[in-house]
């Protein structure tokens, strides 16, 4: 087993809030260190405030180490890269963690190729194992299987780790810390960078959500849409869409759950008028309860939904709207 190994998490935020899945990836990276006598280092690009640091402490991290310059402040895979390899030329990792966001992914890539490591994203498992390898568990083939993948050789090994696996323990109040704050120098073409940043809106990711409301065609127009806004507004969740769905311009492309979509692995999952293709399933079937509505009964979601609804969605979908708010807000 690895000795005392340096274990970093790069946290994401949107520029104020810090999003919940960083939690998530310091807490993964807390149980590694524990079992190994470890040190988790948690490294916050471009935000101004402070106050996070707390939570970070409290959830697992020793040490927490701002990175400021003002072309961090939004995310360009560029200047993370550039600032982050810096931070690791004076501290070498032995481990870097990242969430399996859009983000998180790319920024791993990116650190890969700049650092000649390997890579291995949206891993639902991570260990270490004797003569200091580590080991991840990953869902290949559309999560049809699952890859055992073991690093080797340069350090730090990367690892993005898919969101909604990895919560756990409460934040300890009791936890010490440390908090530095570092000005990085960017090459001048970082301030160029800053003009491909769009805006994204912030609306929850659905790749974080714990409750995934989506939509298929047997909602029959965008206009219906509307309704699973309003039962996620009152869930507190997201809201999905089938691939025919973005097709039809209907939704985002951000929305998609699927092959050619995103993954998502949330604790409640509806399936609204969606008839269950193999495809749609790569990318939800790992959700902790599914639901589904649908007025076809044979329709092959219902072989994997734990709880089905055999209805019209117009007219379900509104009455689960009513009778959620009428619990949750009694
Ligand atoms: C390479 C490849 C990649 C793909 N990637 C993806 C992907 O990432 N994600 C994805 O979703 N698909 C993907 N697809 C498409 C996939 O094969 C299916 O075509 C798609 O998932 C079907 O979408 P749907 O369930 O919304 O539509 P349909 O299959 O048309 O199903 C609509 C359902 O709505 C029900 N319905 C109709 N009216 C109502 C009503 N009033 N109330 C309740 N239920 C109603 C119907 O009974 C039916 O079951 C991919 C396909 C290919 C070939």
């Amino acid at each position: 087993m690895t000795a005392n190994p340096i274990i970093g998490v790069v946290v994401e935020h949107d520029g104020e809030d810090i999003k919940p899945v960083s939690f998530e990836v310091i807490n993964a990276a807390r149980k590694l260190a524990d079992l190994t006598s470890g040190k988790v280092i948690v490294f916050c690009l471009g935000l101004k405030e402070e106050g996070a640091a707390d939570f970070f402490i409290q959830k697992g991290a020793d040490e927490v180490r701002f990175l400021d310059h003002p072309d961090l402040k939004n995310y360009i895979h560029e200047n993370y890269g550039n600032a982050l390899v810096q931070e690791f030329e004076k501290t070498p990792l032995d481990l870097l963690l990242l969430p399996a966001t859009i983000n998180g992914k790319e920024l791993s890539a990116v650190l890969s190729a700049r650092l000649g490591v390997g890579v291995a994203t949206d891993c639902i498992a991570v260990s270490f194992l004797s003569g200091n390898e580590v080991e991840a568990v990953r869902p290949v083939s559309s999560g049809k299987a699952l890859a055992t993948v073991r690093f080797k050789g340069k350090k730090p090994h990367i690892l993005t780790l898919r969101p909604n696996i990895f919560r756990g323990s409460e934040p300890s109040v009791k936890r010490v810390g440390e908090i530095f704050r570092t000005d990085i120098l960017l090459p001048d073409f970082s301030m160029f960078a800053q003009e491909l940043v769009k805006n994204v809106g912030t609306q929850l990711d659905i790749t974080e959500a714990r409750i995934v409301i989506s939509g298929g065609l047997g909602m029959q127009g965008p206009e219906n849409f509307k309704l699973l806004e309003e039962l996620a507004e009152v869930l507190g969740g997201a809201v999905g869409a089938s691939r025919p769905v973005v097709d039809n311009g209907w939704r985002e492309y951000s929305n998609q759950v699927g092959q050619t979509g995103r993954t998502v692995s949330p604790d409640l999952y509806f399936a609204c008028g969606i008839s269950g293709s193999v495809q749609h399933l790569a990318g939800m079937a790992s959700s902790r309860c599914i639901v589904a509505i649908n007025t076809d009964p044979n329709a092959p979601i219902f072989s994997v939904a734990d709880y089905g609804i055999i209805g019209d969605v117009l007219k379900v979908i509104p009455a689960l709207t009513h009778e959620f708010r009428k619990t949750l807000t009694s």
